[in-house]
Parts: C-alpha cells; structure tokens; sequence
C-alpha cells in the first residue's frame, strides 16, 4: 500500500459535540463509506503531548512530552521523520508547538513560520504561534501547501475550536458555532481531496469540558472523533483503535517501514 494521507487534527473537539455539529462530516461518510471511530484520548488530555502521541505513537508517559511547557525537540520517531527518510514529502499547516516538536525547539516566527526545508522532518510548513489564527486561514494554508508540494503526508491542525472552548466552555453555543464552522471549511476541501485519492483521517487531540479547560478523565476531556475516509478503510470496521495507534495507521497507510503499533481491521485488504 502506498497512499498519501492528511490528518485533519481539530484540537480540542469533543466528540459528542463533533457527532451533533458536522453536518458536511457525515454527509462525506456516506457518500465515500467512510467510517467513524471514536477514539479514547491518553493521559494528561492536553495539546502538546497528544501531539506527540499523535504523530510518533508514544503516550505521554513514554515520550516525556507530560504538559505544555515542555519546550523541546521530540526525542521518538515521528511519521514526518520516517516518511522524509523513506524518500515521501512532509508538510503541515499547524500550530508552533507542531514545529517545536519536529523541527526547531525554541519556535523562532522569522525563521520557522513558513518553511521549505528539504532536510526538515516537516519540509513545508505554514506554522503560527496565535490560539485565535483564523481557522479558515490554517485551511487555506493547508490547501495552498497541498497544490504547491504535492504532500504524501499533510498534517491540518485548526486551534478556535480549543480556545473558544477554553473561553465559554463545551457547552455553548460559541463552541458548538465553531465546530460547526470548521465542518464547512472541511466541506471545501474534503470532496476534492478524496476524488484525487487522498486518505482523510479527523480526529481531535483531546476535547473539551465544561468548566472551559481539559487535561483530567472526564469523558468529554477523553472521548474524541476518529472519522477515516478514503477507499483504502475498511466501511465495515468496528475496531476499537487506541489513540496511539494512529501513527501506525498512517504509517501502514504511506507504505512505510516502521515499527509503530496500529489497528487490525481498519485497512481494506
Ligand atoms: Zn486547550
């Protein structure tokens, strides 16, 4: 299997609002048969551990990447690192802690705000430091990245949906409206990148609770979407899939050699 995959990772996206609100979503799922998973987050539900978790495979216990103020290089195998080596093209259009973890630890915004760096793991890159950078501008970003480089592996990561919760709580109004707008930007893109055959997988870090922060067990901290789309899922699949093993997935996905856990079941054939 040798497939090029974007990762659409909307951070801090609750899944039981995630299932109310994105409508575009589910219209998507089944005109493609794709398949939606949910998928429990690890431990401690914040952002740049789940990252890690994310896109090397490693629970923040492993990693050490344990809170947010962890300021440093990712020391685990990222799938930027084993796709680059194995000869595929990386990008992200993401937040900067993204770039601090895969490429230069301290963030320098001259620098490292938009890249073409060939002997990066991320070798394009649209990266900001603001939590209210329009989500619509990270998707333009990302579609502009896609069209320029001809990524195998696109990471697509949107922030509103974590700092509006972060400012009026999962259950408001203002939350919901953000979901239900990052639905439609998806809507723009989702139908042209799966008639060009990309894989499409969304999932959140982490979601949100009501008292407008995350990091405990709650489930609505926890519990996340895992939306698969693409011909190479299998629409039957039941799988329970574990967080950590979506590295691996996208991994088995690009065709890559690689020693990352991932799920039984999920892929056609
Ligand atoms: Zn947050």
């Amino acid at each position: 299997m040798r497939q090029k995959v974007i990762l659409v990772l909307l951070d801090g996206l609750c899944e039981q609002v995630a299932r109310e609100c994105m409508g575009s979503l589910g219209a998507w799922l089944k005109a493609y048969k794709g398949v939606w998973l949910g998928v429990q987050s690890e431990l401690p539900s914040l952002s740049r551990p789940l990252y890690e978790c994310l896109l090397t495979g490693a629970a923040p216990v492993e990693s050490g990447v344990l809170h947010n103020g962890i300021v440093r290089r990712s020391n685990q195998q990222s799938i930027f690192a084993l796709a680059r080596s194995q000869g595929r093209i990386t990008a992200a259009s993401a937040y900067h802690w993204v770039s601090e973890l895969y490429n230069h630890a301290p963030f320098d915004p001259v620098n490292d705000r938009l890249l073409d760096c060939p002997e990066c793991d991320i070798q394009h890159g649209v990266f900001y430091q603001w939590d209210d950078y329009p989500d619509e501008a990270v998707f333009l970003d990302a579609e502009m990245l896609r069209r320029r480089h001809d990524p195998d592996f696109l990471l697509i990561h949107p922030m509103n949906i974590d700092d509006t919760g972060h400012h009026y709580g999962s259950d408001s109004a203002q939350y919901r409206n953000v979901v239900r707008r990052d639905d439609i930007y998806l809507s723009y893109f989702l139908g042209s990148w799966l008639q060009a055959g990309y894989q499409v997988i969304v999932t959140a870090d982490h979601g949100m609770n009501r008292d407008g922060t995350h990091g405990g067990l709650l489930e609505e901290e926890r519990r996340v979407p895992l939306v698969l789309l693409g011909n190479a899922f299998n629409p039957d699949c039941k799988a329970k899939v574990a967080q950590t093993e979506i590295c691996g997935l996208c991994c088995e996905l690009l065709g890559l050699e690689h020693h990352k856990p991932f799920p039984g079941g999920v892929l056609n054939g």
